[in-house]
């Protein structure tokens, strides 16, 4: 069964189990070097990147998680999880893993739009919108290759980015009943090796 990690320092990382857990994916809480072992891919919550940014040094996360997502691992971030995995984020001195080539601004949608939802077409996903729940989310400036865009808001804005097998959401994908998102990214996490067994 596919193993799936969720970083468990801070942020709704339970969440992201509940949904692992009802598709047929093996979830492990990650808080420890150890609990990295044999994983075929990790999810990184929404939270407070600032927070999440120094638990993972703390944790001695940090460096191991970089030098993985340099190395083709597949990583997930939702939220917060964007603002770790991309290169550059406003308003954040702390070191993180920076390995999209992303530019975010956090919590930029403004005070009116602090929290919202939109119907997104994801045509990664099919023909049915996917709801997304948008909770102080980072607004994706700049999007340089080889990151690419697979679903924007009506606006134009990117909310979802994927650079080989690094994925970036800015809304919270664990928050509602649909678990498509979460089976694209173990499909991605996964695709080399269906591709061995096929
Ligand atoms: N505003 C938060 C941050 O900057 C992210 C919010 C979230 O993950 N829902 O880290």
């Amino acid at each position: 069964m596919t193993r799936i990690g969720v970083l468990a320092l801070q942020g709704d990382f339970a969440e992201h189990i509940n949904v692992l857990s009802r598709i047929d994916v093996d979830p492990r809480e990650v808080r420890l070097l150890k609990d990295l072992e044999g994983l075929d891919g990790l999810i990184i919550p929404g939270g407070e990147s600032t927070t999440i940014s120094r638990l993972m040094a703390e944790f001695g996360l940090l460096q191991p998680l970089r030098d993985m997502a340099r190395s083709d691992f597949p990583i997930w971030g939702t939220c917060a999880g964007m603002i770790v995995l991309a290169k550059q984020a406003s308003d954040l001195t702390l070191p993180t893993i920076a390995a999209m080539d992303i530019e975010v601004e956090r919590n930029a949608y403004g005070r009116q739009l602090d929290s919202f939802e939109a119907e997104l077409a994801v045509p990664e996903l099919g023909e049915e919108p996917f709801r997304a729940v948008f909770i102080r989310a980072p607004v994706v400036r700049d999007v340089h290759p080889p990151a690419e865009v697979i679903a924007r808001l009506e606006d134009g804005a990117p909310v979802v980015v994927r650079q080989g097998r690094l994925l970036a959401t800015s809304f919270h994908p664990e928050l509602t009943d649909d678990p498509r998102l979460h089976r694209y990214f173990v499909e991605l996490a996964t695709e080399d090796k269906k591709a061995v067994v096929e």
